[in-house]
C-alpha cells in the first residue's frame, strides 16, 4: 500500500497523486501544470496504461487537465467524480485542448519557418471527447467500490460546483488504512455552492494549503461594492470590464448583477447591457442552470424553487463568435464586460482592455488572485503604459481591486479543516497544493495541532502500512515566465517595495492574538512609518 506525489508539491498546479493497493494503481486527479509551475506537461512518472482509475476533485483544470493526455496515451481503466463534475470536465477539457490545438498551431507557423521539425499538440479536442467513454458518476455521500478493498466516498469541498474532498477506505491483506484528500477546500459563504463539508477521521491526510499564509479581507456586501462601481463608470459613459475565470466566477457575477438589478441599485444607466464574452462561459452557465438538486446552498436552492433565474436578467448578451465579440468594441453604450481569462494573459478579454484601457471613464475590476508575471498583475501594481498586440496602451481607466471573492479557504478556515481530525488516529498529514514558500510553512502549523506533517517533494513515495518514506522527491526546476510588458514594466524598486508591503501585511495577520499593548506600538509604529513617506 504506496502513497506517491505526481504534482502540486510544493507548487500550485498540476495536482496528481497516487496510490497503489492491491496490485492496483489509483490517481487522484491529474492537472495541468500552468505558469511558473510548468515543467514538462507531456513526461509523467508512470505509465499512463498502468493506471486503473483516476478519481476527480473537480473541474479546474489544474486538477483535470491532463486526463485527455492519459487516454491519448494508452489509460484504458476508469474515471470516477461526482456528476456536475463530469458535466464541467467535458467542456471544460475540450476548451483545454482547443487551447493545446492552437498553441501547437502557432508554434508550426514559426517552427516551419525557422526550418525546425513540428509539434504536436499535448492532446486535441478529438482525445478530450473520448472522456466519456471512461466516466462513472456519483452523488456526494456516496460509498462506491471501486474495486476489491478499495471504496471512495465524495463529499462537498465546496470550492466549485460538483467539488468533491475524497475519503478511501483501502483494504490490504487484512490491513486497513483510510487516506483522505481534500482537493481544494472552499471558501465559506460563497455564493450559489455550499460551505465545504468535513471528514472527521483518517490515517493519512492529503491536503491543499493555496492560501495557508493569508487570511482574507472581510467585506461588507459584494453586491453593493459591485454597484457602485458599475453605477459610477457606466454613469461617466465608461464601460466596466471584469476579467474572470469562465467557470465559476463568472456565474458569481451574473449572482451579484441579478440581485443588483432585482434592487435596483444601478441608477445611472437603468437596464445596463451586461455581456460575457466567452464561449466557455456561456456553456458553463448552461450548465449552472442545470439540475443542480444536491449542490446548492440554502439561499440559492430558495432562489430556484420560487422560479427565479439565478444567472439570467433583462440586458444579459451571452456572445459566442468572434464578430459578436468585435463588435462590443464598436458599440458606444456604456455597458459591463465579463471576459476571459481571468489574469488577462489570454483570451479575449485582452481586446476588451486594448479598447478600454486608454479610456479615463472606464474601470477595470479585478475578482480574483492574480499571478505574478501576469498582465493582470502588472495593472494593479499600478503600470502606467503596457505594450500589447506590439502596441503601447496607456493605462487611465481605474483599476479596482475588488477583493474578497476567493474560492479557495483562507489560513483560519484551513486550520480549521484540518483541526476536525482532531480525535481521530491520523499518522500523517501531507500538505500539498501551495507555493514553495507556503506549504512547508502551513505544515509547520499543522504540526503546532500535534500532527506529524510536512510538505511532500515531486516523486516522493510512503509506505502506508508503516508510515514510512520509501522514496525521496525532489524540486523540479521551474520554467521563467515572460509576457509583453513592454515600457509598462514597474521598476524593481516599486515591485520591492509592494513586496514588502505584503510581508508588513501577513505580519499583522500573524500578530492577531497578542497582547494590547504590543499590538498598539505596533500600529503606532506603523502610524509614523506613513506619515514619514506620506508625500
Ligand atoms: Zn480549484
Amino acid at each position: 500500500m504506496k502513497l506517491s506525489f505526481f504534482g502540486a508539491d510544493q507548487c500550485v498546479t498540476g495536482s496528481c497523486h497516487c496510490l497503489e493497493v492491491n496490485g492496483k494503481k489509483i490517481l487522484i486527479d491529474c492537472g495541468l501544470q500552468q505558469g511558473r509551475d510548468e515543467i514538462d506537461n507531456a513526461a509523467l512518472p508512470f505509465a499512463p496504461g498502468s493506471i486503473d482509475y483516476v478519481l476527480i476533485t473537480h473541474a479546474h483544470i489544474d486538477h483535470s487537465g491532463r486526463v485527455p493526455m492519459l487516454i491519448k496515451q494508452g489509460f484504458h481503466g476508469r474515471i470516477v467524480t461526482t456528476r456536475l463534475t463530469a458535466d464541467l470536465l467535458s467542456i471544460m477539457l475540450a476548451d483545454s485542448a482547443h487551447i493545446q490545438e492552437s498553441d501547437a498551431a502557432y508554434q508550426n507557423r514559426k517552427n516551419e519557418r525557422a526550418g525546425r521539425p513540428a509539434v504536436e499538440p499535448l492532446y486535441t479536442v478529438e482525445d478530450a471527447m473520448r472522456l466519456n467513454q471512461f466516466l462513472d458518476t456519483c452523488e456526494y455521500g456516496q460509498t462506491i467500490e471501486l474495486c476489491e478493498g478499495v471504496k471512495a466516498t465524495f463529499i462537498d469541498a465546496g470550492h466549485l460546483l460538483g467539488s468533491a474532498s475524497i475519503r478511501l477506505e483501502l483494504t490490504e491483506d487484512a490491513e486497513k488504512r483510510t487516506v483522505v484528500f481534500s482537493g481544494d477546500i472552499g471558501n465559506v459563504d460563497q455564493p450559489i455552492i455550499r460551505d465545504p463539508q468535513f471528514f472527521t477521521d483518517a490515517d493519512y491526510v492529503v491536503m491543499e494549503s493555496t492560501y495557508g499564509d493569508r487570511n482574507h479581507t472581510e467585506v461588507w456586501s459584494y453586491t453593493d461594492e459591485l454597484a457602485q462601481i458599475i453605477d459610477e463608470t457606466l454613469g461617466k459613459g465608461g464601460n466596466v470590464v471584469i476579467p474572470s475565470f469562465a467557470v465559476g466566477r463568472t456565474q458569481e457575477l451574473l449572482y451579484f448583477i441579478r440581485e443588483i438589478k432585482d434592487k435596483g441599485l444601478v441608477k445611472s444607466v437603468k437596464d445596463f447591457p451586461v455581456y460575457v464574452d466567452s464561449p466557455l462561459a456561456k456553456a458553463a452557465t448552461t450548465i449552472f442552470c442545470g439540475d443542480l438538486r444536491g449542490y446548492l446552498d440554502d439561499e440559492a436552492r430558495e432562489l430556484v424553487k420560487d422560479g427565479t433565474a439565478m444567472f439570467s436578467f433583462p440586458g444579459l448578451h451571452l456572445t459566442e463568435t468572434t464578430d459578436e465579440s468585435k463588435l462590443l468594441n464598436m458599440d458606444t453604450t456604456p455597458k459591463v464586460i465579463i471576459s476571459a481569462s481571468g489574469m488577462c494573459d489570454a483570451g479575449r478579454i485582452r481586446h476588451h482592455l486594448k479598447y478600454n484601457l486608454w479610456k479615463p471613464n472606464c474601470a477595470v475590476v479585478f475578482v480574483g488572485f492574480q499571478s505574478p508575471g501576469t498582465l493582470g498583475r502588472t495593472l494593479l501594481d499600478g503600470a502606467e503604459k503596457v505594450k500589447m498586440f506590439g502596441e503601447d496602451v496607456a493605462v487611465r481607466a481605474k483599476i479596482v481591486n475588488f477583493q474578497g471573492l476567493s474560492s479557495h479557504a483562507d489560513h483560519d478556515h484551513l486550520m480549521n479543516w484540518i483541526g476536525q481530525f482532531r480525535d481521530s488516529h491520523v499518522q500523517h498529514v501531507f500538505v500539498v497544493h501551495g507555493d514553495r514558500d507556503v506549504a512547508p510553512l502551513f505544515a509547520e502549523n499543522v504540526q503546532r495541532l500535534g500532527f506529524a506533517a510536512h510538505a511532500p517533494q515531486y516523486t516522493e513515495e510512503y509506505d502506508l502500512i508503516t508510515c514510512q518514506q520509501t522514496a525521496r522527491g525532489y524540486l523540479p526546476e521551474r520554467k521563467k515566465v515572460t509576457f509583453e510588458s513592454g515600457g509598462g514594466k514597474t521598476s524593481q524598486a516599486y515591485q520591492r517595495l509592494l513586496q514588502m508591503g505584503d510581508s508588513l501585511m501577513a505580519l499583522i495577520r500573524r500578530s492577531k492574538g497578542r497582547d494590547n499593548k504590543s499590538l498598539a506600538a505596533f500600529a503606532e509604529a506603523i502610524k509614523k512609518l506613513i506619515e514619514r513617506f506620506d508625500f
